[in-house]
């Protein structure tokens, strides 16, 4: 990994990707895999890509931290196709069913994997396991990896950008892909405007144990403080490679990734209540469907807002993930919708190229041109919008306890159960099928 440059010259790249977390990584490997498998006819030299990420992988990385987050079914498949599941699967623990109600009402659902003719509905992974392998997989690639290294200027040139590194380096890139999170540095140098919504919630992180095993159900469940989710993990000894040949039902499987929205108050205080404290709270808001809540570990908190880039591109440059869209973890959308980004963008660039192949011209792709930065813009926007309204609406709809709001979304959680045809589209999504 370079980590300084004494060089005046700007070194010059094709691709430079800002942020290398979850969706930066994913991406600059997907365009190393890209760049290997075109023909020298149509790519005469391999794509240079630059990826600059400003934290090593440890347990302080903003992008890569205590959290486990839910990948749908659609997003393995997609990670997959790019060679980056066969990497990860190890570290994934299935979820087989969701299980969804509405605390003090009636109303719950289930979605299960089997009627669907499937092996599960996702997989749950520990971002800090995920980072430290994609940085190992990006150390063999073909990526040049600038870490730690911060972007702290940018310049808008006719021809590209010009980034300077705070380790002195300066990169000249045709496309400048911003991936650096909810508070874009990228997005703040061009002043490109976001809408923001915030929920006036607060989500408490934190693994917990119970004395039942969670036999790969996850549980979503609707209170009036906000949404308590339960995505089943691995036992802390079977979270390795080395581990992942053993039998899982080996080990007793009994610990759950909390995710809880509380009002800001409310998350601060349990943030820093006693484990007791905490697990009867948490019990409280649960109840026993999962047994006992035995232990907890250390509680990280994330306060919850919405922001949406309407248009996210610039002049030789696309937003993607949390730069483009930051949305509440409530149907556990965030990554899985980034994602969605990532193979847009190598959609366009791969379609980019054959096109070219197919044409037979001398001129070569331009990476950052007009053309590509707005197919992009086309081929994101239907995504982009519906899952923006789909979680506004949930978010919406689940905290509110005016008596027809809650009637409602009871009959619907209902209808769900009685007529096992809806459930499909409603899995379908869930699931990150388009
Ligand atoms: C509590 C919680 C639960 C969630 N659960 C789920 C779930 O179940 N499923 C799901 O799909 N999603 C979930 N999400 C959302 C998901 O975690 C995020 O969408 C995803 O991790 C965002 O990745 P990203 O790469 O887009 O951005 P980030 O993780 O924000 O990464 C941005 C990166 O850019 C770097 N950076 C910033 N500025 C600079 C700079 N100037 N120079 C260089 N580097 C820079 C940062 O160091 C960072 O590594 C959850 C989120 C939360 C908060």
């Amino acid at each position: 990994m370079t980590t300084a440059n004494t060089a005046t010259k700007p070194l010059a790249v094709d691709i430079a990707i800002v942020g290398g977390a979850m969706a930066g990584a994913t991406l600059a490997l997907g365009l190393a895999k890209l760049s290997a498998t075109l023909s020298p006819a149509t790519l005469s030299r391999p794509l240079r890509i630059a990826l600059i990420e400003a934290h090593v992988s440890n347990n302080n990385h903003p992008g890569f931290d205590a959290r486990s987050i839910a990948i749908a079914h659609g997003s393995i498949f997609e990670l997959n196709r790019l060679g980056i599941w066969l990497k990860l699967q190890h570290l994934g623990t299935a979820i087989e069913n969701i299980h969804v109600s509405d605390r003090g009402h009636f109303g719950m659902t289930e979605l299960n994997a089997k009627p669907l003719g499937l092996d599960a509905l996702g997989q749950v992974v520990e971002l800090a396991q995920v980072g430290k392998v994609l940085f190992e997989q990006l150390a063999k690639s073909s990526v040049e990896v600038f870490c730690p290294a911060k972007v702290t200027d940018l310049q808008a040139q006719q021809d590209g950008h010009l980034l300077s590194l705070d380790n002195g380096t300066q990169l000249h890139c045709q496309l400048l892909v911003a991936a650096d999170g909810a508070n874009s540095v990228v997005r703040q140098h061009l002043g490109q405007p976001t809408e923001q919504i915030d929920f006036n919630q607060t989500a408490i992180v934190a693994n917990v144990s119970t004395d039942q095993p969670h036999q790969h159900w996850a549980y979503e469940r609707f209170t009036q403080t906000g949404p308590l989710a339960l995505l089943p993990m691995r036992s802390a000894s079977t979270s390795s490679a080395a581990n992942a040949t053993k039998s899982s039902s080996a080990s007793v499987q009994s610990r759950f990734s909390v995710v809880w929205a509380l009002p800001p108050a409310q998350a601060e205080q349990l943030k820093h209540a006693d484990k007791a404290e905490f697990l009867a709270a948490l019990q409280q808001a649960f109840g026993h469907r999962v047994g006992n809540f035995v232990d907890v570990g250390q509680r990280v908190s994330y306060p919850l807002t919405l922001s949406y880039m309407p248009r996210p591109i610039y002049h030789r440059c696309i937003f993607i993930g949390n730069a483009a869209q930051t949305l509440h973890p409530i149907a556990g959308q965030g990554f899985n919708l980034g994602l969605r980004d990532v193979v847009g963008l190598l959609n366009v660039l791969e379609q980019a190229f054959s096109t070219y192949q197919l044409a037979n011209t001398s001129t070569k792709v331009d990476v950052g041109s007009s053309a590509i930065v707005h197919q992009y813009l086309a081929a994101r926007q239907a995504d982009r919008d519906n899952t923006l309204r789909n979680i506004e609406f949930l978010v919406r709809g689940f905290s509110n306890q005016y008596w027809p709001m809650v009637a409602g979304r009871n009959l619907g959680l209902r209808l769900l159960s009685w007529l096992p045809p809806l459930k499909r589209p409603v899995a379908q999504t869930a699931m990150g099928w388009r």
